[in-house]
């Protein structure tokens, strides 16, 4: 499958990493909108959000686990943003599930 994020989670194209274990990846995003922009995926192939069950949701958890781990550790004071886009009106681009961490200045009002 020529996925990127699988090609990231696999090692196969380099990435600037904050954080690995064997069911989850973080790494900072290439296009930052905002000082602090990183992206947190399952190493599993999912599309989207929207393929979510009750049978693999437990990866979702550990993304927010890892999410809150890295914040505390970034010393994110001020709070941050998780967004994750699903779909074309979502403007998704890359077709791997992942969840945008984004910090560093005011993120309201726009919903970026
Ligand atoms: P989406 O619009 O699908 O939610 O966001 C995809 C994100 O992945 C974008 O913010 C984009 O900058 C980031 N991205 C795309 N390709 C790469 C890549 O090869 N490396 C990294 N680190 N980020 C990428
Ligand atoms: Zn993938």
């Amino acid at each position: 499958m020529d996925c990127i994020f699988c090609k990231i989670a696999a090692g196969e194209i380099p990435c600037k990493k904050l954080y690995e274990d064997e069911q989850v990846l973080a790494f900072y995003d290439i296009e930052p909108k905002a000082p602090v922009h990183f992206l947190v995926i399952p190493k599993a192939h999912f599309a989207s959000a929207s393929e979510i069950t009750a049978e693999n949701s437990a990866v979702v958890a550990r993304v927010f686990e890892v999410i809150a781990k890295l914040t505390a550790q970034l010393e994110l004071k001020n709070g941050y943003r998780v967004v994750t886009n699903c779909g074309p009106d979502a403007g998704q681009t890359v077709h791997h599930l992942h969840f945008h961490v984004l910090a560093g200045r005011p993120l309201y009002p726009d919903m970026a």
